[in-house]
């Protein structure tokens, strides 16, 4: 593996699972220092952390939901205490939700709008002030946000917003040279989503499915992070405001 983020330091949102985990894992792979963000202690959160401390480096997983601003804050003063700067912000972050429109509660529509949108908001917000010249930020959208799905309208609506904020955000920031992208994931299986599927739920799955992604299968949160890698790394130096699809052609 590529050192190519040595000596750097990179924030993950929401890295104790899935998707995220992966990231966090790819980052601290690269050579950086990756400090990692989640809220439900478990055992999964210290096999993560048995498996960071085999790489090279400073990493830290550290308890705090992005969806409150005390706790965003906190985050980021560990950040500037203990690194002085960042590299990156990856904000992963964000919640499952399959609920018919007419029945969506207020709290349900606000915990998706806050995980996925407002908590980028805070988290770059806050961090803007560690970013300097080099410096990548890179949302985890979906790629459901330009094609939209039923039961997740309220879902569609915060990655689809996700995507405004990231092309607002790349016209403020690029001229400090700050690059700002977004990676839209298609249906990425993570061990837990698979680990809850019965044998004949995935064959039903797989068969849909075949159906309308090219590739026949789906994602791997791995096909996630190198996209999100590379869009840390300088060989993207000149891509900004972008929205990459990693959806196996869907
Ligand atoms: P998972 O549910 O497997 O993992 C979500 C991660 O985010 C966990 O580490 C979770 O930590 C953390 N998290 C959730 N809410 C908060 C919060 N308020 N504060 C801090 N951490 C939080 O999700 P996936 O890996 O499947 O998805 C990752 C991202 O990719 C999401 O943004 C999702 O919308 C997007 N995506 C996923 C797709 C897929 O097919 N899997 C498809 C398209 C987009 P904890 O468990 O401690 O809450």
């Amino acid at each position: 593996m590529s050192q190519e983020l040595s000596g750097k330091t990179v924030l993950v949102t929401g890295g104790s699972r899935g998707i995220g985990r992966e990231i966090t894992l790819g980052v601290a792979r690269a050579g950086a220092n990756v400090v990692s963000c989640y809220r439900q202690e478990g055992e999964h959160i210290e096999t993560l952390a048995g498996e960071l401390k085999n790489i090279p480096g400073d990493h830290r997983l550290v308890p705090a939901d992005v969806t409150v601003p005390d706790e965003v804050e906190q985050l980021v003063a560990g950040v500037r205490d203990n690194y002085g700067s960042l590299h990156g912000i990856v904000h992963n972050a964000g919640v499952i939700s399959h609920v018919p429109f007419g029945k969506l509660p207020l709290a349900e529509w606000n915990r998706v709008v806050d995980t996925s949108l407002t908590a980028a908001y805070l988290i770059v917000n806050r961090a803007l002030p560690l970013l300097s010249e080099g410096s990548s930020v890179v949302a985890i959208g979906s790629r459901v946000a330009t094609v939209g799905i039923p039961l997740r309208a309220h879902y569609t609506a915060a990655k689809s917003a996700l995507i405004g904020l990231v092309r607002g955000l790349t016209k403020e920031l690029g001229p400090s040279g700050i690059r700002v992208n977004l990676v839209s994931p298609g249906m990425i299986e993570t061990p837990e989503a698979a680990a809850k599927l019965t044998p004949e739920q995935r064959r039903v799955y797989e068969e849909r499915y075949a159906e309308i992604i090219a590739m026949g299968r789906f994602g791997r949160p791995r096909d996630i992070a190198e996209a999100v890698l590379f869009l840390l790394s300088d060989r993207s130096a000149y891509i900004t405001g972008e929205n990459i699809n990693v959806d196996g052609g869907i």
